[in-house]
Order: structure tokens, then sequence, then C-alpha cells
């Protein structure tokens, strides 16, 4: 059974009053038997004293018939029962009895007031009278009369003095019963007061928990509850800071997460999700955080599930996997395990355009070194021929200076081509962006190509408008365009037909090289724009391609903004396209 303030505080207060007044009145009780002992004590004594005087003037002591009436009218007197008892014990007189019965009782000697009354001058003792049949105080002094010793003893029933104890037994009684009445209705008034204060308190506290934190408790008093008050306002206080900081490092955290690029994965013990950033949902095409669902149910990569699991034992581990989503993604992942909590944190740092460049800078030196392996091995193998044994005919000595120079060439030309695209690619081209007329520009690659272009019957259908400019680097422009007419001459069969054609289009200049050769297959439209990447590799090296035109055009193009690309003409051929800026 649990009490309110309210039951408590009368309960306290009954038991204090019970304490108190049992307490008290035993003490009190005691007190007043004592005191009353004390004076029937000195009455007696006194009646005892009287007694010894009106003894001492009889003249006959030898008898109770003379003694034993005097003590009868001395115990009238004094309302005490007055005794005489010689020094051997013999009784000479008892108020309370008559000579006859006087002579009957037995001897007195060794009563112990009369053995004190006769060692030290006075006896005092208490006990159960036989004689009388109750409790009785006794006072003995002794008489001297000549030679012989007698003791004078006055006594009186101790009856008297319980009615007194009664009579105070039912006055404290009345004053106990007085203070519990006053003591239930003044503790009922302060609890009632008390637990008024503390249900306004409980409220507002309930309040504050609540969540009204910026409420306050008013403080009226300075006792216990005022500091119980002032106490709960200062700890509301530290609490809404507390709450204030956790809330901004909370923001903080939430913004680092969310702006880092890397995909974040908070996993509880159950290797649950707890906890994604947006770099996550990217990554793993989810548009929904997967809150509360496992690891292997968001990304089905059991070698994930082992790095975790393994990362359970404490050692921080990473792995690199292919993500099975739309788009494959290669991601190095790393697992750090938090030891107190058994969660774990996943990064997975999506490595996939890292990997991609490395292969392309592994197929570069492996293509460079392929590119240069041909002309450098020629040059070489003609060297030694020519020194280890000089040709004895001229002509064949001059082929094999020819194929050397001719090599020679090639590797320049390479050499030029990647020392070219390096520095576009580093930004050192300097481009100088300007409004360029696009038919000049045309006109004066026309003229490089144009022995070749003749040689192979090919015939040229020129739709560039006169005024028509772009913003551009002028070198950078001839070299494009030189660069896709040389490509068209060099892969057009005879005969055939190219057209070049300059248009404005909204946002931009187009100019198109179009041709009706063997054309480009689909799958290597976007690939010949690559370093090294040619469709037909003896063709090229027989036309005396480096493998590298339409890199360093794509780049140039870039460079300045524009774009490039190669569509399918019809019936057949291809049409190179680059769009440029309009001039500013
Ligand atoms: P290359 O020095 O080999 O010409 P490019 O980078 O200029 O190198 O061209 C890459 C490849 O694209 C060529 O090897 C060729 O196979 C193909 N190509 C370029 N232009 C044409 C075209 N007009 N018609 C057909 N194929 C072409």
């Amino acid at each position: 059974m649990s009490l309110g303030v309210r039951g408590r505080l009368f309960v306290v207060s009954v038991a204090l009053i019970l304490v108190v007044g049992l307490t008290s009145g035993a003490y009190l009780e005691n007190q007043l038997r004592r005191l009353l002992m004390a004076r029937i004590e000195t009455e007696l004594h006194r009646h005892a004293l009287t007694a010894r005087e009106l003894f001492r003037s009889l003249n006959d002591w030898s008898t109770p018939a003379t003694i034993d009436p005097l003590a009868d009218r001395l115990s009238q007197a004094a309302s005490a029962r007055v005794t005489v008892i010689a020094q051997n014990g013999t009784v000479l007189g008892d108020s309370a009895l008559t000579v006859e019965q006087v002579r009957q009782l037995d001897n007195h000697g060794s009563r112990p007031e009369v053995v004190a009354a006769l060692a030290s001058g006075r006896g005092v003792a208490r006990r159960f009278s036989a004689t009388l049949r109750t409790d009785m105080l006794y006072v003995a002094v002794p008489l001297a009369r000549g030679d012989a010793l007698a003791v004078v003893r006055a006594a009186t029933p101790l009856d008297e003095i319980e009615p007194v104890v009664n009579q105070l037994r039912v006055l404290l009684g009345v004053a106990g019963l007085l203070g519990l009445a006053i003591a239930v209705f003044m503790s009922g008034l302060a609890s009632h007061f008390l637990s008024r204060t503390l249900r306004s308190l409980v409220e507002r506290a309930s309040a504050m928990a609540a969540g009204a934190r910026q409420q306050r408790i008013a403080v009226a008093t300075t006792d216990e509850i005022g500091g119980l008050a002032g106490s709960l306002n200062r700890m509301a206080e530290d609490l809404e800071q507390a709450v204030t900081t956790l809330a901004t490092e909370r923001d903080r955290f939430a913004a680092v997460l969310e702006g880092l690029a890397d995909a974040i994965l908070a996993l509880d013990a159950e290797q649950r999700i707890i906890l994604v950033n947006r770099a996550a949902l990217t990554l793993l095409d989810l548009t929904e955080p997967p809150l509360g669902r496992t690891l292997l149910e968001t990304i089905r990569v059991p070698v994930l599930q082992d790095l975790v699991a393994q990362a359970q034992d404490g050692t921080p581990s990473t792995t690199e996997f292919d993500l099975p989503t739309a788009t494959t993604r290669r991601v190095l992942a790393s697992v750090t395990p938090q030891q107190l909590t058994g969660s774990s944190v996943i990064v997975l740092h999506d490595v996939t355009e890292l990997r991609r460049l490395e292969t392309i800078r592994r197929d570069f030196v492996t293509n460079v070194s392929h590119e240069l392996r041909t002309p450098v091995s020629v040059i070489r193998a003609n060297a030694e021929t020519l020194l280890l044994s000089p040709l004895e005919d001229a002509a064949e000595t001059r082929e094999f200076l020819e194929a050397l120079l001719r090599q020679a060439d090639r590797l320049a030309r390479i050499v030029a081509d990647l020392l070219e695209l390096a520095q576009i690619e580093a930004e050192q081209y300097q481009l100088h962006l300007e409004p360029v007329l696009i038919a000049p520009a045309v006109q004066r690659a026309l003229e490089v190509v144009d022995q070749d272009r003749k040689a192979k019957g090919l015939s040229v259908d020129l739709a560039v408008p006169p005024g028509l400019s772009a913003q551009a680097d002028a070198d950078a422009l001839d070299q494009i365009i030189l660069n896709l007419l040389d490509n068209a001459v060099k892969y057009m069969l005879a005969d055939g037909h190219l057209a070049i054609r300059g248009s404005v289009e909204p946002g931009h200049v187009r100019i198109e090289v179009a041709d009706d050769g063997p054309g480009i297959a689909p799958h290597n439209r976007d690939r010949i724009f690559e370093r090294f990447y040619r469709v037909d590799t003896g063709r090229s090296r027989h036309e005396g391609g480096t493998g590298l035109g339409l890199a360093i055009v794509k780049h140039l193009v870039l460079a300045m903004h524009g774009e490039v690309g190669v569509e399918a003409a019809t019936p057949r051929g291809s049409i190179f396209w680059v769009t440029l800026p309009l001039p500013t």
C-alpha cells in the first residue's frame, strides 16, 4: 500500500504524538510515584518521631497491655498504623491488632526497617503486609528508654497512590487525545498546503519533461520546496542547453555526412541499416533510405557481408568489388567496427572513374610503346643493315634510306601529336578565343589536302556561308578542320564525294565534314576519338595515320567549349560534326 504525502504526514505526526505521549506519560507517572512515596515516607517519619516521644513518656514498658492502647490512639490521630517492637523482636503494641493478637505475633526482629532503624537510626521498607493483605510502606525509628531499646514503626498502605496515578493517566489520556486531534487537523492542513505546492511542482516538472522546455517553475519560498523548484529550473536550463548543443552537433554531423562524396552506411549490432547519407542513396540507386533493412537485403554482395563479419572481430578492413546496380560501379568499401555497441560504419568510395583512368593510362602506355616499336625497329634494322654491309646498289641503298626517313617522319609525327595532346590536356595549349570566320579556315585546309584529294579524284561540295563565324582559336580551328578533311581524304575511296557544310543552330555554330567513304560502325563511333583507336589499323598505318588525329580534334573542341561527334551518312559514309559557341 502506498501512501500519499498527506497520508504519510498524518502517520508521522500521529506516531510522534504517541511516542511523545507515552514516554512523557511513563516518565510523569514514575516521577509522581516517587514524589508521593517521598511525601508518605516523610509523613510516616514525622508520625514515628511523634509516637516515639509519646512512648518515651510511658511508665510501664513491660507488657503490650499498656503500650498497645497508646498505639491505637496514636494511629487514630495520625491515620497510620503504629507498631512498637522491642529490641529482641517482640511486638509490644500494634494499632491494627488487639492486645491478644499482638501477643501471638511472630518475632519482628528481622524486619528490614527494624534492623535498619536499630543500626542507623532510621529504617524504611516497602512490602506486602501479610497481616493487612496490602502493599505497605514502613518507617521505623529507634526508641531508647534507660537500658531498654525498642523501635517505633509507622506504616501506611500504599493503595492511596494508585488513584492519584490513575487520575494522572486520565489527564494524560485526555491531553493526548486533544493533542492528537490538533495534530490530525494541523497535519491535514500542512499536508494539504504541501501537497498542493508539490502537485503544482510535479505538474510543471512533467510539462517541462514533456517538452515545454521554455517553462519555468515560480520559486515562491526559500525552503526545501523553493530549493527543489530552483534545482528543477536549473536542471531544465542545463537540459535545454545540452539539447541545443546536441542539436547543433547533430545538424553539423548531418551536414558533414550529407556533404561527403563517399557513401556512408551505419549498421547496428544485427547488421540492420540505421543511417545512410545522400551519396549512398545515389550510389545504390535508392529513392528511400533503407532504414531497418539488413545489409544483404540492400547490397547483394556477399564479400561485403564477409567484410562486416570480419570487422566484428575489431579489425577495420577494406575490399573492392563491383556494385550490381544498373550501371555497374566499382567501389572500395571500408568497414570500421564500433566495439562498444557492436555496430559498424561502412564507407563506400566510388573508384569507377579512378580505375577507368588507370586502365586508360595502362592502355596508353601499351599503345605508345606499340606505336613506337614498329618505326624504331625498322629504323634500327635498316641502319644496322647499312652499317654492317654497305649495299653496292645505289637504288637499293636509297630505298633503305627512304624507308628509314619515312619511319623517322612517322616517329616525329607521333611524338608531335602526343606532345600536342599532352599540352591540350595540361591546359598549356594557349587558346586565344575570338570570333573566327569558318569559310577561310576550310579553304586553307582544302589547300593542304588538295594534292591528295585530286589524286583520288574526289569532288568537294562547299556550303559554308561566307560570314559564318564562331568563338574559337584560329589555329585550333584550322587544325580541327584539317584533321577531319585529312581523314576524309585518307579513308574515302576513289572518285568519292566530299561535302563541307556550315550553319548556325540555336546557341552554336555547326560544321560538318561528310564523306561517302566506308563509314564507321555504330560501336566504333565513340571509340575513334580515343587515342590510338583505329577501325582498320593496317589501313591507318598505310595512310601514315598516327591514331591520334581525332583525339586531338576532340580535346581542342572541348577546350573551346564545343562538342564533336560522328554519325552515319546516307546512303553511306560518315558525317563528322563539330559545334562551337557563337561569336560574342
Ligand atoms: P588516324 O591517324 O588513324 O587517321 P584518327 O584519330 O584521325 O587516326 O582516326 C581514328 C580512326 O577513325 C581511323 O584509324 C579510322 O579507322 C577512323 N576514321 C577517321 N575518319 C574516318 C572517315 N572519314 N571514314 C572512315 N573512317 C574514319
